[in-house]
Protein backbone atom coordinates (compact mmCIF):
# COMPACT_ATOMS: atom_id res chain seq x y z
CA UNK A 1 0.00 0.00 0.00
CA UNK A 2 1.51 3.03 -0.91
CA UNK A 3 1.96 5.84 1.89
CA UNK A 4 0.33 9.14 0.90
CA UNK A 5 2.91 11.49 1.86
CA UNK A 6 1.53 14.91 1.28
CA UNK A 7 -1.58 14.29 3.66
CA UNK A 8 1.11 13.11 6.39
CA UNK A 9 3.21 16.58 5.75
CA UNK A 10 0.37 18.58 5.57
CA UNK A 11 -0.97 16.27 9.46
CA UNK A 12 2.94 17.16 10.80
CA UNK A 13 2.86 20.96 9.42
CA UNK A 14 -0.42 21.53 11.00
CA UNK A 15 0.99 19.82 14.55
CA UNK A 16 3.94 22.13 14.57
CA UNK A 17 1.93 25.16 14.04
CA UNK A 18 -0.47 24.08 16.41
CA UNK A 19 2.59 23.63 19.02
CA UNK A 20 4.10 26.51 18.56
CA UNK A 21 0.85 28.40 18.87
CA UNK A 22 0.20 26.73 22.41
CA UNK A 23 4.27 28.05 23.49
CA UNK A 24 3.91 31.54 22.34
CA UNK A 25 -0.21 31.70 24.54
CA UNK A 26 1.93 29.96 27.48
CA UNK A 27 5.00 32.21 27.13
CA UNK A 28 2.51 35.29 27.20
CA UNK A 29 0.64 34.28 29.71
CA UNK A 30 3.44 33.49 32.02
CA UNK A 31 5.19 37.10 30.84
CA UNK A 32 1.98 38.79 32.09
CA UNK A 33 1.81 36.95 35.31
CA UNK A 34 5.56 37.77 35.65
CA UNK A 35 5.09 41.32 35.10
CA UNK A 36 2.15 41.44 37.63
CA UNK A 37 4.30 39.63 40.32
CA UNK A 38 7.18 42.29 39.91
CA UNK A 39 5.35 45.24 40.20
CA UNK A 40 2.53 43.97 43.10
CA UNK A 41 5.39 41.39 44.54
CA UNK A 42 2.10 39.07 44.44
CA UNK A 43 2.94 36.12 43.04
CA UNK A 44 0.07 34.24 42.05
CA UNK A 45 -0.36 30.88 40.10
CA UNK A 46 3.58 30.58 41.02
CA UNK A 47 4.18 26.87 39.67
CA UNK A 48 2.61 27.99 36.18
CA UNK A 49 4.98 31.20 36.03
CA UNK A 50 7.91 29.10 37.00
CA UNK A 51 6.80 26.36 34.39
CA UNK A 52 7.47 29.01 31.77
CA UNK A 53 10.29 30.25 32.75
CA UNK A 54 12.16 27.30 32.69
CA UNK A 55 10.52 26.13 29.67
CA UNK A 56 10.32 29.19 27.72
CA UNK A 57 12.70 31.45 29.16
CA UNK A 58 14.55 32.79 25.85
CA UNK A 59 10.73 33.56 24.61
CA UNK A 60 9.60 34.97 27.47
CA UNK A 61 12.37 37.24 27.67
CA UNK A 62 12.00 38.36 24.49
CA UNK A 63 8.14 39.24 25.04
CA UNK A 64 9.48 41.34 27.58
CA UNK A 65 11.88 43.35 25.15
CA UNK A 66 9.23 43.15 22.36
CA UNK A 67 6.96 45.97 24.77
CA UNK A 68 10.32 47.44 25.72
CA UNK A 69 10.71 46.29 29.42
CA UNK A 70 13.19 45.15 31.28
CA UNK A 71 14.10 41.18 30.21
CA UNK A 72 16.17 41.01 33.69
CA UNK A 73 12.31 41.38 35.70
CA UNK A 74 12.11 37.27 34.41
CA UNK A 75 15.36 36.52 36.27
CA UNK A 76 14.09 38.49 39.37
CA UNK A 77 10.81 36.85 39.89
CA UNK A 78 12.40 33.38 39.09
CA UNK A 79 15.05 33.86 41.58
CA UNK A 80 12.38 34.91 43.88
CA UNK A 81 9.88 32.03 43.19
CA UNK A 82 12.64 29.54 43.39
CA UNK A 83 13.86 31.58 47.25
CA UNK A 84 10.50 30.90 48.21
CA UNK A 85 9.87 27.47 47.01
CA UNK A 86 13.57 26.50 48.96
CA UNK A 87 12.84 28.50 52.03
CA UNK A 88 10.74 26.10 54.52
CA UNK A 89 13.41 23.41 53.77
CA UNK A 90 16.50 26.38 54.32
CA UNK A 91 14.91 26.90 57.45
CA UNK A 92 14.24 23.22 58.91
CA UNK A 93 18.07 22.84 58.01
CA UNK A 94 19.99 22.74 60.98
CA UNK A 95 22.61 25.95 60.85
CA UNK A 96 26.01 23.97 60.96
CA UNK A 97 24.13 21.67 57.97
CA UNK A 98 24.19 25.05 55.93
CA UNK A 99 26.91 27.01 53.90
CA UNK A 100 27.07 30.78 52.90
CA UNK A 101 29.08 32.19 49.86
CA UNK A 102 29.86 35.21 49.41
CA UNK A 103 31.36 36.78 46.30
CA UNK A 104 35.12 38.43 46.53
CA UNK A 105 33.54 41.54 45.13
CA UNK A 106 31.91 42.66 48.20
CA UNK A 107 34.95 43.12 50.00
CA UNK A 108 37.00 46.21 50.60
CA UNK A 109 39.49 47.38 47.70
CA UNK A 110 42.44 47.40 50.03
CA UNK A 111 41.18 43.69 51.50
CA UNK A 112 44.35 42.54 52.67
CA UNK A 113 43.17 38.66 52.57
CA UNK A 114 45.07 36.16 50.51
CA UNK A 115 43.63 33.37 48.11
CA UNK A 116 43.43 29.80 50.00
CA UNK A 117 42.14 26.49 48.70
CA UNK A 118 38.98 27.32 50.87
CA UNK A 119 38.55 30.99 49.21
CA UNK A 120 39.44 34.66 50.55
CA UNK A 121 41.12 34.08 53.86
CA UNK A 122 39.53 37.22 55.54
CA UNK A 123 41.93 38.75 58.48
CA UNK A 124 38.86 40.62 59.80
CA UNK A 125 40.88 43.74 59.25
CA UNK A 126 37.31 46.21 59.27
CA UNK A 127 38.01 47.62 55.91
CA UNK A 128 34.49 45.85 54.82
CA UNK A 129 31.25 44.44 56.27
CA UNK A 130 32.40 41.07 54.73
CA UNK A 131 34.53 39.86 58.24
CA UNK A 132 32.04 41.16 60.42
CA UNK A 133 28.76 39.61 58.73
CA UNK A 134 31.30 36.37 58.41
CA UNK A 135 32.25 36.37 62.29
CA UNK A 136 28.13 37.00 63.07
CA UNK A 137 27.32 33.84 60.64
CA UNK A 138 30.28 31.40 61.97
CA UNK A 139 28.88 32.40 65.64
CA UNK A 140 25.45 30.97 64.39
CA UNK A 141 27.05 27.73 63.51
CA UNK A 142 26.86 28.96 59.38
CA UNK A 143 30.02 27.72 57.30
CA UNK A 144 31.39 30.75 55.59
CA UNK A 145 33.23 30.98 52.42
CA UNK A 146 34.24 34.49 50.21
CA UNK A 147 35.03 32.70 47.31
CA UNK A 148 36.12 34.51 43.62
CA UNK A 149 34.27 32.21 41.37
CA UNK A 150 31.78 29.48 40.88
CA UNK A 151 34.55 26.67 40.72
CA UNK A 152 35.26 27.20 44.48
CA UNK A 153 31.82 26.97 45.09
CA UNK A 154 31.59 23.28 43.23
CA UNK A 155 34.65 22.66 45.01
CA UNK A 156 33.69 23.27 48.56
CA UNK A 157 30.52 22.24 48.14
CA UNK A 158 32.13 18.72 47.32
CA UNK A 159 34.57 19.09 50.36
CA UNK A 160 32.00 20.19 52.74
CA UNK A 161 28.55 18.67 51.79
CA UNK A 162 26.22 21.08 52.69
CA UNK A 163 22.25 20.48 53.03
CA UNK A 164 21.43 24.25 52.16
CA UNK A 165 23.53 27.24 51.39
CA UNK A 166 22.70 30.91 51.02
CA UNK A 167 24.41 32.73 47.79
CA UNK A 168 24.90 35.72 48.05
CA UNK A 169 26.05 37.64 44.15
CA UNK A 170 24.78 39.07 40.89
CA UNK A 171 21.53 38.10 39.43
CA UNK A 172 23.69 36.14 37.04
CA UNK A 173 25.64 34.17 39.47
CA UNK A 174 22.76 33.72 41.79
CA UNK A 175 20.53 32.48 38.78
CA UNK A 176 23.13 29.82 37.85
CA UNK A 177 23.63 28.68 41.33
CA UNK A 178 20.36 27.97 42.22
CA UNK A 179 20.49 25.76 39.09
CA UNK A 180 23.58 24.32 39.94
CA UNK A 181 22.27 23.53 43.75
CA UNK A 182 18.95 21.93 41.92
CA UNK A 183 21.16 19.22 40.13
CA UNK A 184 22.52 18.10 43.37
CA UNK A 185 19.43 18.26 45.25
CA UNK A 186 20.80 21.02 47.96
CA UNK A 187 18.24 23.66 49.32
CA UNK A 188 19.49 26.95 48.20
CA UNK A 189 18.79 30.16 48.55
CA UNK A 190 19.70 33.30 46.70
CA UNK A 191 20.72 36.99 47.69
CA UNK A 192 20.54 39.33 45.26
CA UNK A 193 23.58 42.43 45.19
CA UNK A 194 22.07 46.08 45.20
CA UNK A 195 24.34 46.70 42.87
CA UNK A 196 26.72 44.48 40.60
CA UNK A 197 30.29 44.72 39.20
CA UNK A 198 33.89 43.58 39.27
CA UNK A 199 34.78 45.18 42.83
CA UNK A 200 32.77 47.26 45.20
CA UNK A 201 29.52 45.93 44.90
CA UNK A 202 27.01 46.24 47.47
CA UNK A 203 24.65 44.29 49.56
CA UNK A 204 21.74 44.95 51.76
CA UNK A 205 23.50 43.81 54.77
CA UNK A 206 20.25 44.74 56.93
CA UNK A 207 18.36 42.05 54.79
CA UNK A 208 21.37 39.70 55.17
CA UNK A 209 21.46 40.00 59.18
CA UNK A 210 18.04 39.92 59.29
CA UNK A 211 17.86 36.17 56.99
CA UNK A 212 20.66 34.51 58.66
CA UNK A 213 18.83 35.11 62.27
CA UNK A 214 15.78 34.29 61.36
CA UNK A 215 14.62 30.64 61.86
S1 LIG B 1 37.23 42.56 56.64
FE1 LIG B 1 38.04 40.70 55.64
S2 LIG B 1 37.16 40.72 53.62
FE2 LIG B 1 36.89 42.80 54.42
S3 LIG B 1 38.68 43.92 53.68
FE3 LIG B 1 39.22 43.10 55.71
S4 LIG B 1 40.21 41.12 55.32
FE4 LIG B 1 39.13 41.74 53.44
Amino acid sequence: MAIEIEPLFTLIGEAVVYFAAFLLIIAIIGSILIGYSFKTEKFIFPGFMLFSITLLENLVKALFRLIKMDDSIVDNVGITLKNKISLRKFRNTPINERMIFFPQCLRAITCPSKLSPEGMQCIYCGACEVGRAKKTAEMLGYKVFIVPGSSFIRRLVRKHKPSAILGVGCMTEIKAGLEMCEKIQVFSVGMVLDKAGCVSTVLDWDKFYEFIQKD
